[in-house]
């Protein structure tokens, strides 16, 4: 392909990522969450978007089958960001990721007697290190989604997975009980292309930096 392929997912980081697409005077032609194409082509014919899964992003982007891409914090340190240039923090799909507990379980009594507890998430990496870091003893449970199911069947004590408004934690009867960071997401580069292809790229990369909002 001579001109860019950004990789994004469908959901909030399509509809964040649209004013930025048109700072640097990119349309798309379809609507991902109406159409079933993969492969969805702009207003610029230099320019085409591919819809992956979020998680996938990083992993696209660093095969050089998309150019660049953007993706959340959480899945890039997940990825571990081999191969991939992060130039900017577009301050888009902002939320934290935090430690839940239901709301009968004493998270802190737990940390305090050095307890072994039992910990779902997506986020295996990220809450390896974070609870290392505290000197804790944790049992990881790999998990794919709904992660707030699992204290409430007893797979697990706690749960590590992203918070917006804490609405979903609350349904289910969880306390937020640590943040572990502040997410949002960024722009990835496949770093073969950033010199590739830099005309094409820097003016992308240019705009959106002038459009992030603080
Ligand atoms: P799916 O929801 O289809 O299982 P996913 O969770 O990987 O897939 P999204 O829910 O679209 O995909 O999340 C994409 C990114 O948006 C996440 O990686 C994260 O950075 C961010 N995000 C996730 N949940 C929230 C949230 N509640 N508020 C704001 N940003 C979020
Ligand atoms: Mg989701």
């Amino acid at each position: 392909m001579t001109g860019i392929t950004l990789a994004l997912s469908k959901g909030r980081i399509f509809e964040e990522t649209l004013p930025l697409l048109a700072a640097a005077g990119i349309e798309p032609s379809e609507n991902p969450e109406s159409s079933r194409k993969l492969i969805i082509g702009t207003n610029r014919p230099d320019v085409r978007l591919v819809i992956v899964r979020a998680t996938d992003t990083p992993t696209y982007v660093q095969y050089g089958a998309a150019d660049l891409g953007i993706a959340g914090k959480d899945v890039l340190l997940e990825h571990g960001g081999g191969g991939l240039y992060q130039p900017l923090d577009l301050n888009i799909a902002r939320c934290r990721m935090s430690v839940a507990v239901p709301a009968g379980f004493d998270y802190a009594a737990a940390v305090q007697r050095g307890a072994r507890i039992r910990v779902a998430t997506k986020y295996i990496k990220t809450a390896r290190e974070h609870f290392a870091a505290k000197g804790m003893h944790v049992d990881l449970i790999k998990l794919y989604g709904s992660m707030e199911l699992a204290p409430l069947v007893g797979l697990a004590d706690a749960i590590v997975d992203l918070v917006s408004t804490g609405g979903t934690l609350r349904a289910n009867n969880l306390l937020e009980v640590e943040e572990i960071m502040s997410i949002s997401s960024r722009l990835v580069v496949n770093q073969a292309a950033l010199k590739l292809k830099r005309d094409l790229l820097q003016p992308v990369i240019e705009a959106f930096a002038g459009a992030i909002k603080p």
